[in-house]
């Protein structure tokens, strides 16, 4: 179906969640005059009060309905569990040619929890900006964060391509390139790239943990090695990563599969004394690490401690993962 002409800058944009993600693109949008006006939705108080203290929006509301109210665009930026209750709740409120987006890190379970609310001649367009950090909340966010990473929109068969377009426009004016993926490819794709590295860290530092009270001292002293990333894997936003699973479970129980054969092949090189199998193993894994540097997607790691650099630490409880 052929669609509206794009304009950008649009009207009144509704973002509901201004945590990590939700700031950065209120931010964004700001900086680059993407929108005349902002309201804000979150749950806390907190974070209602600092999204206006840091000037993220206009408005700030604890009911979505009444931040997606008269919106032009609605971009829902909260956990996937979420998702349901925020369409139901704002479906009434959603004005005749609006766009409903997203930023969740799953697309089939967005379509299937949004789109049922979606009323006639509103147009629901998801999207996943492959970008993020360690850090959660409104004060984690930056203009610059979706600079050079992917933005993937998995819109529905027949969507409206104007509003496809629209969509696409914002996030290219925030600094992303553009993939159109089907709903259940997105989710497999991120369930080997970014779902499945998390289950290891979260297995990984949980073994540890379980080890007697000895060796786990020795863990925590010793773990500059490489168990110091997946610790940083680990201490992500643990809501946010039970509704990922929860989410996407067929593909990441299929990746789980095809990882633990892998696993067991080099388990058995290991056993076996196998080094060649070893060594061949290990260098085709330094050529996709290469080809990720190669395509500016590798990011930066600073070795030394946050206090030496200056950069925050996240609050533990807030600490989210680098890319979902
Ligand atoms: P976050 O920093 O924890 O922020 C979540 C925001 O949602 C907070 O403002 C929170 O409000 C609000 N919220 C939670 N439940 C709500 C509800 N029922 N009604 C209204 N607001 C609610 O999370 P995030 O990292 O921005 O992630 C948000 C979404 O982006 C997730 O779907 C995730 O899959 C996706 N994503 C994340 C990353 C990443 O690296 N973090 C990358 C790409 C995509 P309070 O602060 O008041 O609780």
């Amino acid at each position: 179906m052929s669609g509206a002409k794009v304009t950008l800058p649009f009207g009144r944009v509704a973002l509901i969640g201004m945590g990590l993600i939700g700031s950065s693109l209120a931010r964004v949008l700001k900086r680059k005059g993407l929108a005349g006006a902002i309201a804000g939705c979150a749950r806390s108080e907190a974070t209602r009060a600092k999204a206006m203290e840091l000037g993220l929006a206009e408005s700030m509301h604890e009911d979505p309905a009444d931040a997606a109210a008269e919106a032009d665009l609605v971009v829902v930026c909260t956990p996937l569990g979420t998702y349901e209750d925020i369409a139901r709740a704002v479906a009434p409120k959603l004005k005749t040619g609006a766009i409903v987006s997203d930023v969740g890190s799953v697309k089939q379970a967005v379509i299937r929890d949004l789109g049922p609310f979606v009323p006639e001649g509103v147009h629901l367009v998801p999207a996943h900006p492959v970008a993020g950090t360690e850090h959660s909340g409104p004060e984690a966010g930056f203009a610059e964060l979706f600079e050079d990473r992917w933005c993937i929109l998995t819109p529905p068969p027949g969507t409206d391509t104007g509003a496809v377009e629209a969509v696409a426009a914002m996030w290219r004016a925030c600094g992303s390139t553009i993939e159109i993926m089907d709903p259940a490819h997105h989710d497999k794709v991120l369930a080997i790239t970014s779902h499945l590295p998390h289950v290891i860290a979260y297995t990984i530092v949980g073994t540890a943990t379980d080890l007697e009270e000895s060796v786990r001292a020795e863990v925590i002293k010793f773990s500059a090695g490489g168990f110091r990333d997946f610790t940083r894997i680990a201490g992500s936003d643990p809501v946010m990563w039970r509704d990922i699973f929860l989410n996407n479970r067929e593909a990441v129980l299929e990746m789980l599969q095809r990882f633990s054969e892998d696993l067991t092949a080099l388990q058995r090189a290991i056993r076996w004394g196998e080094g060649e199998v070893l060594e061949s193993w290990f260098r085709r894994t330094r050529e996709i690490r290469r080809g990720v540097i190669e395509a500016h997607q590798a990011g930066t790691f600073d070795a030394r401690e946050p206090e030496k650099t200056g950069a925050a630490e996240p609050a533990p409880e807030k600490a989210g993962p680098p890319r979902a």
